[in-house]
């Protein structure tokens, strides 16, 4: 997958050319770029990072590209060893969004742009620009499959004569991660009439963003509260379970399948991400559906708002009042998602390049 990314994921232009070698026509000539990811245990952000880098080398920038293992302190002193070593600009996805106010801080005075990547950081005025995907449609989209695959909606998206009642359980991300409220808030909304309605029940009454968010998206986590559900809910046979994330659709379908429930016969089941595993799980007919955020074009943003400060120019941005993070509301630059289920993933992901068909 990792490959085939790289393969395609060139971007800007469609030249393959490397930029620096001429030097002409590019503002790259070496400058440092600091990129700065969570964790290498999902294959998102390792595409991810694989991406941006690729891209930003084509134009002829230096990658300083660093994972931090998930680990705060980690991740705030590669930061700091960015700046120092002389990084002109920063491309930051953040563990915890409101951890970064003091290193952000000696990137401002020393004038260093910051470009907030798919998670937007909290709390610190030295926010330059952010790109993400729009994160509440993402938690519209996995509600919405839900609804989907449990019958209630059709394919155009209509309510069906389907009365249920279903039960159901909700999962949310990390409470430290600002998208998790956002997907959490699109699926509710849509969800929350229907519970009203009685035509969703949640057997265990855990349905308060609290109640349902595993700290750092850990799939042993969900793992774990999936089982305590299912002690707790006894008899109970469950339709579906909103997930926010693949990794901890994983758990939740183990925590499932030794709790009794066989393989062809799991709850409707949502993630996102399109990560290999849980698509081949979608064709397997266990997990429903998945979300699929395209990386390439994430990076394809966060590297043009770089190309364009580093210019002198002003990035291109499409939503200026959603994503206030206390200190200002950062200008951002939205992308959209797709639901995947077994319908559409060839036509989604391997049609597009995203992943070959020898991946899956
Ligand atoms: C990202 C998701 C990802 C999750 C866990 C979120 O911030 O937007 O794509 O599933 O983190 O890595």
């Amino acid at each position: 997958g990792v490959i085939a990314l790289l393969a395609t994921g060139c971007g800007r232009g469609g030249t393959a050319e490397p930029a620096a070698s001429d030097g002409a026509d590019t503002g790259g000539q070496g400058q440092i770029v600091g990129v700065a990811m969570p964790t290498q245990q999902s294959e998102r952000w390792i595409a991810d990072g694989a991406n941006v880098q690729s891209q930003l080398e084509e134009l002829g920038y230096t990658v300083d590209l660093q994972y931090a293992n998930d680990d705060i302190p980690t991740q705030v002193s590669q930061i700091e060893n960015m700046i120092s070593s002389g990084a002109e600009a920063l491309i930051i996805a953040s563990i915890d969004g409101t951890t970064l106010t003091d290193v952000l801080a000696q990137a401002g005075d020393a004038g260093i742009p910051v470009i907030a990547y798919d998670r937007l950081i909290n709390g610190s005025p030295n926010v330059d620009y952010y790109t993400t995907f729009d994160n509440y449609q993402v938690g519209v989209q996995q509600a919405t499959s839900l609804l989907t695959g449990l019958g209630v909606l059709d394919e155009s998206g209509e309510r069906t004569d389907e009365a249920g009642p279903f039960n159901i359980e909700l999962f949310a991300g990390s409470p430290d991660d600002n998208n998790a409220t956002f997907f959490w808030n699109g699926a509710m909304d849509t969800l929350q009439p229907l519970i009203d309605e009685g035509v969703l029940e949640v057997p265990s009454g855990q349905v308060e963003f609290e109640q349902a968010a595993i700290l750092r998206w850990l799939p042993e986590t969900a793992q774990e509260r999936m089982e305590n559900i299912l002690t707790v809910i006894g008899d109970t046979r469950l339709d579906g379970v909103l997930s926010p994330y693949d990794g901890l659709s994983i758990g939740i379908i183990s925590a499932l399948t030794s709790g009794g429930y066989s393989t062809d016969a799991l709850p409707v089941i949502t993630g996102q991400d399109a990560e290999v595993g849980s698509v081949q799980s979608i064709i397997a007919g266990e997990q429903y559906s998945t979300i699929f955020k395209d990386t390439r074009l994430l990076a394809e943003q966060a590297v043009a708002m770089v190309d364009a400060l580093l210019s002198g120019e002003e990035p291109e941005v499409n939503d200026t009042e959603t994503y206030d993070n206390g200190e200002l509301i950062v200008p951002s630059y939205l992308l959209e998602s797709t639901i995947v289920t077994v319908d559409n993933y060839e036509e989604v992901l391997i049609e597009s390049g995203y992943y070959d068909e020898g991946d899956l």
